[in-house]
């Protein structure tokens, strides 16, 4: 079978990534590889990550986790969304790391019984007010942690994409503070973690001993406008993703185009039908982005469908019906990017890649 649509994903893109980021930030690095690697292939990503140079990997989910030990993978791993009643016994017997961010979910894993003591990570708010222990921190003390290991503690940023920001140092002076009570507690050896991809490659006072990479090591920048695009980063983004031209024909001037007719050829021309759609993860609010044939930009044209979607390719274009055409790539052939997708959409790179389908095969190139 051949396929319609791709997601080539390079895999030494990543770990050069993952090089240049190890370089930066001078301490251990966590791959992030949640939401299925950022839509890259979460078993593939993970090998190549460790073979790269991170010695940890992070996932939001036990069931991420627990794949990756099915595929043979004995590295670190914490999973840090994992809420009270979860399969706690499963993580610990499989060597999972786990987050914990409150009273109720430390109790049930330090009931987990076996000859494994559970691997705990306590996560902190230090002012992002999503996860974490924040009024419940003041109760902690030594009772709550028996029967556990506390192998590190960790929070997250709110603002690391925007380096100026106060409250990135409130963050910062939050983070030491609530270190230096579980300390108090004879806490010692601790692995503290606190960057993300933006942290890292801005923030340096931040790196502690380990970063938490995700966006980054994909080659994505975490915001084009505060940190700058992937090349000025020096990151080379790992998906290229493509798509055949099911069709290609010529209609004249004046053609109402797709659902709701919201588009009119403006000259006589040449369309290009992409079989991929809004099923696929190319999103339908999308106005301003397209593909790329040969290097030249062809604008979509019309509504995205569920399945397929009109471009321009203009009249005097060499295109034909089953020539592929590449959505979005490294932007370094003259092609659109995964933040110009996501510009596009009033959204960012990283919805665009997360949200490709399970119908369009991950392709490696090592
Ligand atoms: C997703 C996530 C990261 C990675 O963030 P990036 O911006 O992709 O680097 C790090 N830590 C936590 C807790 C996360 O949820």
């Amino acid at each position: 079978m051949t396929n319609r649509a791709e997601a080539v994903v390079n895999l030494s893109a990543i770990k050069a990534n993952i090089a240049s980021l190890k370089g930066k930030a001078g301490v251990d690095l966590m791959a992030v590889v949640k939401a299925d690697a950022y839509g890259h292939g979460l078993v593939p990503v993970a090998k190549a990550a460790l073979e790269g140079g991170a010695s940890y990997l992070g996932v939001a989910l036990l069931e991420e986790a627990i794949a990756l030990r099915a595929a043979g993978i004995t590295a670190p791993i914490l999973a840090w969304l994992v809420p009270p009643g979860s399969d706690f016994q499963s993580a610990v017997d499989n060597d999972i790391d786990l987050a914990v961010a409150s009273l109720k979910a430390l109790a049930e894993v330090a009931a987990v019984k076996g000859a494994k003591r559970p691997r705990v990570h306590l996560e902190v708010d230090t002012g992002m007010t999503r996860g974490g222990f924040l009024n419940e921190w003041n109760e902690i003390d030594a009772d709550h942690v028996q029967g556990v290991e506390i192998v590190g503690i960790f929070s997250h940023f709110a603002r690391a994409d925007e380096p100026g920001q106060a409250q990135n140092l409130e963050q910062l002076t939050r983070f030491k503070k609530m270190v230096a009570t579980l300390e108090s507690l004879g806490f010692t050896n601790l692995i503290r973690h606190l960057s993300n991809s933006a942290a890292t490659l801005v923030d340096h006072a931040s790196a502690f001993d380990m970063v938490r990479t995700g966006i980054a090591i994909y080659g994505l920048s975490p915001d084009v406008t505060t940190l700058g695009t992937s090349s000025e980063l020096g990151l080379i983004p790992a998906m290229t993703l493509r798509a055949k031209l099911h069709l290609v024909k010529e209609v004249p001037a004046g053609s109402a185009v797709g659902y709701g007719a919201t588009a009119i050829t403006k000259t006589d021309t040449k369309l290009g039908i992409v079989a991929m759609g809004y099923a696929d993860g190319i999103p339908r609010i999308a106005k301003i982005a397209g593909v790329s044939f040969l290097g030249r930009k062809a604008p979509i044209i019309g509504r995205v469908s569920m399945d397929q979607f009109v471009v321009d390719l203009g009249a005097d274009t060499t295109a034909q019906s089953g020539d592929w055409v590449t959505v979005f790539g490294t932007g370094l052939g003259g092609e659109f990017t995964a933040d110009d997708w996501g510009a596009a959409s009033g959204s960012i790179n990283y919805e665009i890649v997360t949200r490709i389908g399970p119908r369009v095969p991950r392709i490696y190139e090592l």
